[in-house]
């Protein structure tokens, strides 16, 4: 048997992926080759520590090692199959089938080299007319999907086309010609499940022979027994109120159907928000850049300003200044979370006529003595 990875980085099983690191980079250092030219004991010694590295120094690779051992490391190992397989093999081992007509070796498989086969995705199954043999559930899928900044304050409902693998609908995800001759599955004896013991514990999966259906005839020649096909579904899908950038909404049962009986995964839908021109949101507040005149900033009024609501009246006070933000309380971005509303800041920007009246000129030339102080005693870099 190979060389424990753990026992090649000198760390301990329980040690953390920081540990791991630190001991791999000793030992790299010491082997590595360059350090070390023409020895091949060196040589031999980096592989072993980079490779036992590449899969402890990744923490998902390390768990199914811890796991699986080094099956796992083989490319299209399925962690989901093998989990299947130890339950399996450990009814196997009891002989628990409580079905009838059933129970000899391993079933649809003829020896463990199927099993195997089937565990890194091999095709040896084909041919026989049925694919795979373990109920699993559907992936999920992502989506990617833009929407403007209004639309996603105000929340909305669409409806979209989407090209995936759907069950088929001939066979109906079945994988079997409904129009073949049709005969009690021996494995489960007709009723579609096993019984499956496991330690003190007895559950039921679907059979993998019938996939789940008590019987068998030939395969579907619609989507070729694999019960999947490619098409396109349209799907409605309500965004919520508030959604944010990167947010990941959810819509159950769309992602890709499930295999044998499995439930259909998820499918996700990643939203991304366009800018707006004059309205940005910061957390749940929401900014907005709005023009007054000079009059409204020096003398004060009431301005109408936009909100995801409705028009709102808003009083700006005398000598207000470029810049200054007037604060409408809940009139911000809805939290998806916590149901609370933000604020809605407003920002003043005041805005000069674009004159050459000399009168204007003249008292505006006027009002530049009433300034207190130097304006830009503080603007020093
Ligand atoms: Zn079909
Ligand atoms: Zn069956």
């Amino acid at each position: 048997m190979a060389k424990d990875f753990y026992e090649i980085l000198g760390v301990k099983k329980d040690s953390t992926q920081e540990e791991i690191k630190k001991a791999y980079r000793k030992l790299a250092r010491k082997w590595h080759p360059d350090i070390n030219p023409g020895n091949k004991e060196a040589e031999t010694k980096f592989k072993e520590i980079s490779g036992a590295y590449d899969c402890l120094g990744d923490k998902e690779k390390r768990k199914l090692y811890d796991e699986f051992g080094e099956e796992s490391l083989h490319s299209g190992f399925d962690a989901e199959k093998a989990r299947e397989y130890k339950k399996w093999g450990a009814y196997q081992q009891q002989g628990a089938y409580a079905g009838s007509g059933a129970g000899q070796g391993f079933g649809r498989y003829e020896s463990y080299e199927d099993i195997f086969g089937d565990l890194f995705g091999a095709s040896r199954g084909q041919g026989r007319g049925f694919r795979t043999t373990m109920s699993s559930k559907g992936r999920d899928i992502e989506h990617e999907m833009s929407i403007d900044l209004i639309s996603a304050l105000k929340g909305f409902e669409t409806e979209f086309a989407m090209q995936g693998i759907k069950t088929c609908p001939v066979c109906n995800g079945s994988g079997m010609d409904p129009h073949s001759k049709l005969t009690t599955c021996p494995t489960c004896g007709g009723s579609g499940r096993l019984n499956v013991a496991e330690g003190p514990i007895q559950f039921t999966k679907p059979c993998p022979q019938c996939h789940g259906h008590g019987q068998i005839g030939r395969p579907c020649s619609q989507c070729g027994g694999s019960g999947q096909i490619m098409g396109t579904e349209r799907i409605k899908v309500t965004i919520p109120q508030g959604v944010k950038e990167g947010s990941k909404v959810r819509v159950a049962g769309k992602g890709e159907p499930g295999l044998n009986g499995g439930q259909p995964g998820d499918l996700y839908l990643i939203i991304h928000i366009q800018p707006h021109s004059f309205l940005k949101r910061e957390g749940d507040n929401l900014l907005m850049e709005v023009p007054v005149t000079v009059g409204e900033a020096m003398i004060g009024g009431t301005i109408t300003v936009p909100t995801i609501d409705g028009p709102v009246n808003v009083k700006v006070p005398p000598k207000s200044q470029s810049g200054q933000s007037l604060r409408l309380k809940g009139k911000g971005a809805l939290n998806p979370k916590t149901k609370q509303k933000g604020d809605l800041l407003v920002k003043l920007v005041v805005k000069v006529p674009k004159t050459d009246d000399k009168e204007i000129l003249e008292t505006v030339e006027r009002m530049d003595k009433f300034y207190l102080g130097d304006l830009r005693k503080d603007i020093r870099l």
